[in-house]
C-alpha cells in the first residue's frame, strides 16, 4: 500500500526514507538527518557566531587561516608572477567573502563570486589554486565544457560539488566553505544573441544549471559523481558560502569592448583615446555589457560581480616564472638532483633559450615545462648512475636536446 508521501519524505530535500540515513518524523512532516544538520549549522552560525571556527584578522582557527588582503597579495606573489591588478582584486574579494561568512547575521553583505578574464596560460587556475592553498580550504577545479544540462550526455553540474566533497574528504561543513574554480566559462556562452528554437544544451542550458549552484542553494550531490538516479543516496550541500571563481580567455571579446568604447568615446579626443588602446589592453576594459554581448546570460553575470583582468605574459614574466616562484621549475629540478646528491647548474643562457622557444612555438607559460622536460630528460636518466657530483646544463647541451626532439618541431 502506498504510504502518504508527506510524512515519508523530507520536507526540505524531498528524499524518501530509503534514500537517507535517518528520517525524523513529527505528526505531519519529516526531516532527514542531512537537512537537520544543515539547519542546525545555519542556526548555530546565526545565533552563536562566536562558536564558529572562522575568524578574521589573520588568526588561525580550527580549519583555516584568513589573512588580510595585503598578506594575501604577498602570499600570491610567492607563486604567481605579475598580474598585480588581478591579485589585488582577488585579495579584496576573497577577504570580503570570508568576512561575510563570518558575519552571517549581517544580511547586507551579498555573496560575490569572481570572474577572471585573460588569455589562456596566464595564471588564472594558478591564482585560484594558490588562494585555496593559502586559506587551507577544499578546492575543486572543473572544466565548464564537460558540463551539460541534466539528462544530456556529459557531467551534471552537481558533479562540481562531488569533487569539492572529495577534496574535503566528505566533510560537508568543510566543503561548504571551499573554493570552486570553473575554467573555460567562456566556452558555454550562448552561441548567438537570439535564443534559438532548438535548445542550446551546451550553452545557455548549462549556464542556467550553474546559476542554481553559484547563487547559493541547497543542492543534492551524488557522493560518487555520475548521473543522479533515484536509488542513489545524496548528500545535501549548501552552496551559500562556497566561493565560485570562473575563468575564461573570452577570445574575440575585445571586439565587443572596442565597439562599446567606440560608441561611448566621443568628443574632441576620442580618436586619440581609441588609438592609445591596443588589443591586449582592451581586455582590461572588459565589462558586464561585453560579457552579455559575448553570450553569458545576465543572471550569471550578476552573480559574478567581481571581474579580475589578467595580462598576456611577456618575455620578462616568462623568464621570471622559470626561477622566481617558490616552487619554480628550476627549483624543482635542482631539488630532484639534490636528492641524488648532485649539484645541478642551469646557465642563464639556457633559461633565455627556454623562454625563446616558448615564445617561438607560441606555447606560453605552459610550454616552459614541456621544454624543460625535453632538455632535462636525458640528464635525469643518466646523472644518478654516473657518479658525478655536479651536472651543468649549458646552451650547447640544451640546444641539442631541443633540436633532436620532434615534439617541438611538430608544435
Ligand atoms: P590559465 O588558467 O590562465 O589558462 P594556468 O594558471 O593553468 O593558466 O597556467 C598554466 C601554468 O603556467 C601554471 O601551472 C604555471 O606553471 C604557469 N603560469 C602561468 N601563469 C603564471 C604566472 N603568472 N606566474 C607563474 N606561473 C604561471
Amino acid at each position: 500500500m502506498a504510504k502518504k508521501k508527506g510524512i515519508d519524505s523530507c520536507v526540505f530535500c524531498g528524499r524518501s526514507r530509503d534514500e537517507v540515513d535517518l528520517l525524523i518524523s513529527a505528526e505531519n512532516a519529516s526531516i532527514c538527518s542531512d537537512c537537520a544538520q544543515v539547519a542546525y549549522d545555519a542556526a548555530r552560525e546565526i545565533l552563536h557566531p562566536e562558536l564558529c571556527t572562522i575568524q578574521t584578522g589573520g588568526k588561525v582557527s580550527g580549519e583555516f587561516t584568513l589573512r588580510k588582503p595585503r598578506e594575501m597579495y604577498d602570499f600570491m606573489c610567492q607563486y604567481v608572477i605579475g598580474q598585480d591588478e588581478a591579485k589585488k582584486t582577488l585579495a579584496v574579494a576573497v577577504y570580503n567573502h570570508y568576512k561575510r561568512i563570518n558575519n552571517p547575521d549581517d544580511d547586507l553583505l551579498e555573496k560575490s563570486n569572481i570572474l577572471m578574464v585573460g588569455p589562456t596560460g596566464t595564471g588564472k587556475t594558478l591564482l585560484a589554486r594558490t588562494i585555496a592553498k593559502m586559506l587551507n580550504v577544499p578546492f575543486a577545479l572543473v572544466d565548464a565544457t564537460v558540463l551539460t544540462e541534466a539528462g544530456y550526455v556529459g557531467e551534471d553540474v552537481e558533479s562540481i560539488l562531488t569533487r569539492l566533497l572529495q577534496d574535503a574528504d566528505y566533510d560537508v561543513k568543510k566543503a561548504e566553505k571551499g573554493i570552486v574554480f570553473i575554467d573555460e566559462i567562456d566556452k558555454i556562452a550562448r552561441k548567438s544573441d537570439n535564443p534559438s528554437i532548438t535548445r542550446d544544451v551546451s550553452g545557455e542550458g548549462v549556464q542556467q544549471a550553474l546559476l542554481k549552484i553559484i547563487e547559493g542553494s541547497i543542492v543534492n550531490v551524488p557522493p560518487q559523481g555520475g548521473r543522479k538516479h533515484p536509488e542513489q543516496r545524496m548528500i545535501a550541500v549548501n552552496t551559500n558560502n562556497i566561493l565560485f571563481i570562473c575563468g575564461g580567455a573570452f577570445e574575440g571579446i575585445e571586439r565587443n569592448v572596442a565597439q562599446r568604447l567606440n560608441t561611448k568615446v566621443i568628443g574632441y579626443d576620442a580618436q586619440k583615446k581609441r588609438e592609445g588602446i591596443n588589443r591586449d589592453d582592451m581586455m582590461m576594459y572588459v565589462a558586464p555589457q561585453d560579457l552579455r554581448a559575448y553570450g553569458l546570460i545576465p543572471e550569471i553575470i550578476g552573480r559574478l560581480p567581481v571581474i579580475a583582468h589578467l595580462n598576456a605574459l611577456d618575455r620578462n614574466a616568462l623568464r621570471s616564472i622559470l626561477t622566481e616562484p617558490k616552487n619554480s621549475l628550476v627549483k624543482q629540478y635542482v631539488t630532484l638532483f639534490k636528492l641524488d646528491g648532485i649539484n645541478l647548474k642551469i646557465t642563464d643562457e639556457v633559461l633565455d633559450f627556454i623562454v625563446d622557444k616558448a615564445i617561438e612555438f607560441k606555447l606560453g607559460a605552459r610550454g616552459l615545462r614541456t621544454i624543460c622536460e625535453i632538455i632535462m630528460l636525458d640528464a635525469m636518466y643518466e646523472a644518478p648512475t654516473n657518479n658525478a657530483k655536479t651536472f651543468t646544463v649549458n646552451l650547447d647541451y640544451a640546444r641539442k636536446k631541443v633540436e633532436s626532439s620532434n615534439l617541438l618541431t611538430q608544435a
